[in-house]
């Protein structure tokens, strides 16, 4: 039915991101705004067919939240009167000539580690020193590199795997559907060091014998398309892909983008192939694993963007420059999207072993009531845990935080993810298609007070359910936000007027 009713869209199509760093920031008093210069609610176009105003989730500009996204072009930092005059420019065509407000590129970025990479350093070392594709995988196997996309399995491994597994087509994904509410680490690789990621699939398509790369981004980052195919077009000319690539007769290696259509579930490695292969994005039963059977059923590698870019430092530098900096199970650093209720947002590069207390001192965000660690499907932090340590020992997490001060409403956070969640279901399990319906229900009810503590009981109890009857990480993760805040904030809830059972 939703694709079916699709109703027309105006010429300009405002998407206002309603994560909850925006939600924080003001996003509703900018939506207030919009309704009332276009006289319209969200969901709806405007009669002259010229605007279109929509929620979306996170667009990944937390930093500089409120931000929305006006077509294609973003606008950040935004405030009543700035979303006013921008609806003005529109109406009077100035739109396409008037910059974007905030800047989406620039956060830290000159100090991350990738900033010193010297370009092509490890497919350089990578002729100099003769490496075989086992030597590459070996490399990254040493270097204990694990996924950054959240999951954290290790890369070397998978690389070897997909090396040898039976198959005369071969594919490295990267996956750019970077949907996770908070996170914004990708788009920024992507706009500084996007060299860097391609260079890390082609060294993983010499590792495992692959022909045809695929980046596959995320809809809302389309304004970084003209970039990445023009750093393509120049790797092209310098034959860093092709045919015959790096001086190896019968090399032959090249990357495509792939446009997402905005589905969150696509960030999972089997949906995001079935969506690649022109279906539904839906995530498939696991095994076959898509190292054996991936995109078309041939063998598959799909990294995230933190990951290519990171197996590049490595070979440029080697194993022991990583394996020096981290913790003994956690090697090397970690790039985290830090937002909300902080005084210093943005994407900042940390070895592992941090404890959340010094990264709140770092972002100034010290006296936070909370902390969401590894974003909506990650774990709630609360204050009297912030001694716990980011890395596979504990906070094993993907890349986002979310800082919640205090006198942050824990149910509205609850409220806010739920949601989310319900929005980006793909609707195959039941226990996440309806289970998250009636737990926002739930939530409702106890926003008002008008739950009793029965009915709280049988929530979490529906929310243990959900976990263990949904397919993917999203179902599995949506209900660890009810859990944790009646785990962590339960006085907070019962503060509230309760009915007795
Ligand atoms: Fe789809 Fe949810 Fe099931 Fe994942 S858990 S496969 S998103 S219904």
């Amino acid at each position: 039915f939703h694709f079916i009713n699709k109703k027309p869209k105006g010429k300009f199509i405002i998407r206002l991101s309603r994560d909850m760093s925006s939600i924080m920031k003001g996003a509703k008093s900018v939506a207030r705004q919009l309704r009332n210069d276009l006289g319209i609610r969200m969901g709806e176009t405007t009669p002259d067919g010229m605007f279109t105003l929509e929620w979306t989730s996170c667009i990944g500009m937390n930093y500089q939240a409120p931000a929305m996204m006006v077509n294609n072009e973003v606008f950040s930092n935004l405030t009543p009167p700035k979303v006013h005059r921008i609806i003005e420019d529109c109406r009077q065509e100035l739109y396409a000539h008037r910059p974007t407000v905030g800047n989406v590129g620039e956060t830290h970025a000159s100090t991350l580690s990738y900033a010193s990479h010297e370009p092509n350093a490890a497919l350089n070392r990578l002729v100099q020193q003769r490496m075989s594709p086992a030597d590459v995988s070996g490399e990254l196997t040493v270097s204990g590199l694990k996924g950054r996309g959240g999951a954290g399995f290790p890369t070397g491994v998978k690389w070897n795997l997909a090396s040898k597994a039976e198959g005369d087509v071969k594919y490295i994904i990267c996956n750019a559907d970077e949907g996770e509410p908070g996170t914004f680490k990708d788009r920024i690789i992507l706009g500084k060091y996007a060299d860097l990621v391609f260079e890390g699939m082609t060294l993983a398509a010499y590792a495992v014998g692959a022909t045809e790369g695929i980046v596959y981004l995320r809809y809302e980052y389309t304004h970084l398309r003209p970039h990445l195919e023009t750093i393509l077009a120049a790797r092209r000319k310098a034959n860093l892909l092709g045919e015959n690539i790096l001086g190896k007769p019968g090399f032959c290696f090249d990357i495509r983008i792939h446009m997402g259509a905005g589905a969150y579930v696509c960030g999972e490695e089997t949906a995001l192939i079935e969506s690649l292969e022109g279906r539904r994005g839906e995530p498939r039963n696991r095994p076959p694993y898509p190292v054996e059977k991936g995109f078309l059923g041939r063998p598959t590698v799909v990294n995230n963007v933190e990951t290519l870019a990171t197996a590049s430092c490595i070979v440029a530098r080697g194993a022991k420059w990583f394996t020096s900096i981290g913790t003994e199970r956690s090697k090397g650093f970690k790039l985290f999207s830090v937002s909300g209720d902080c005084a210093r947002p943005g994407v900042y590069e940390l070895p592992w072993g941090m404890t959340v207390q010094q990264l709140l001192e770092l972002v100034d965000g010290q006296g936070a009531k909370a902390v969401q660690v590894g974003g909506y499907t990650g774990e709630l932090v609360p204050a009297s845990q912030f001694d716990r340590v980011m890395g596979y020992e504990d906070l094993g997490i993907g890349g986002s935080i979310i800082v919640y001060g205090q006198g942050r409403e824990m149910l509205e956070v609850a409220e806010n993810y739920l949601e989310f969640f319900i929005e980006e279901s793909c609707g195959q399990c039941t226990g996440c298609r309806i289970g998250n319906t009636k737990l926002l229900d739930g939530v409702r009810l106890l926003q008002k007070g008008t739950c009793s503590n029965r009915y709280l009981n049988d929530l979490i109890g529906l929310s243990h359910s959900i976990k263990t009857t949904s397919k993917c990480g999203l179902g599995q993760a949506s209900p660890n936000i009810f859990i944790a805040i009646n785990e962590h904030f339960k006085e907070e809830i019962m503060a509230r007027p309760v009915l007795a059972a």
